[in-house]
């Protein structure tokens, strides 16, 4: 049971983006990709969740191979984009149940589920909302209380603060410390440590489209000579 990023190198046309990637993550480790805007975050997610086809390399989960068994795979991966992605005629109802069909999820246990996720982020009694009724944070929300209903042994975060309220912020840090906690693996983008740091341990550094350096942030600011309270500027 692992994620394994194995010699990957991909983007969107001929040049690549990103560049011989190798990233593990085992059940109970979460990996926080970190690095300057256009470093290769986003693409690399991209590339895990099958957007994006590899020019070489592979990526690999509880030994499916994502190019091999593409719906095997993506079963196995939940995904809280940065911009969360609605159907506009489905009410918020209607997307959790899209959630369970999709993943084949027990429908009792999924939605006794669901009810506790709803009310932690405050959306328990809009269950019959549309998403132009929901504000931007709302609707990041919505993306969360799915990705964690789906309950997948990987779940794939694409830098989740910035946009939500402070409670939702602590929200999010503990469901993701839980679901290190309960063997799961995660994959996060963030520009915001002082969050990350809260939950996840462990960083891999993209630089221009390769990994530098991968380390708990202490290791990562002494291998570029930062001090504690330099600014991240890597
Ligand atoms: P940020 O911190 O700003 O989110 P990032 O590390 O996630 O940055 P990426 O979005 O992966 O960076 O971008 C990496 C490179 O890929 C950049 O040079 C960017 O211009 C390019 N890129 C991103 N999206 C596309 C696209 N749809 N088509 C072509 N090139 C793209």
């Amino acid at each position: 049971m692992t994620l394994k990023i194995e010699h990957l190198t991909g983007g969107y046309t001929g040049i690549p983006v990103i560049k011989d990637i190798n990233l593990e993550i085992k059940p109970g480790q979460a990996l926080g990709l970190i690095g300057l805007n256009g470093a290769g975050k986003s693409t690399t997610i991209k590339h895990v969740l099958g957007l994006l086809r590899p020019q070489k390399g592979k990526i690999e989960l509880n030994d499916v191979v994502l190019t091999q068994q593409p719906t095997k795979f993506k079963k196995q991966v939940a995904y809280i984009p940065e911009t969360p992605v609605l159907y506009p005629e489905l009410t918020l109802k209607e997307h959790l149940e899209l959630t369970i069909l999709s993943y084949g999820l027990d429908e009792k246990k999924a939605w006794e589920r669901a009810h506790e996720l709803l009310k932690m982020f405050r959306l328990d009694d809009k269950l019959d909302w549309l998403p132009i009724h929901f504000s931007k944070g709302m609707r990041q929300k919505v993306m969360i209380v799915s990705a964690f209903l789906a309950d997948t042994s990987l779940l794939v975060i694409d830098e989740p603060f910035t946009g939500l309220d402070p409670l939702a912020v602590a929200n999010l840090i503990d469901l993701i410390k839980k679901a290190i906690a309960d063997q799961k693996m995660v994959l996060m983008t963030t520009h915001v440590l002082a969050d990350a740091q809260l939950a996840i341990s462990n960083y891999a550094v993209l630089n221009n489209g390769t990994i530098e350096i991968v380390g708990s942030l202490d290791e990562i600011r002494s291998h570029y000579g930062l001090k504690p309270d330099d600014p991240f500027d890597k």
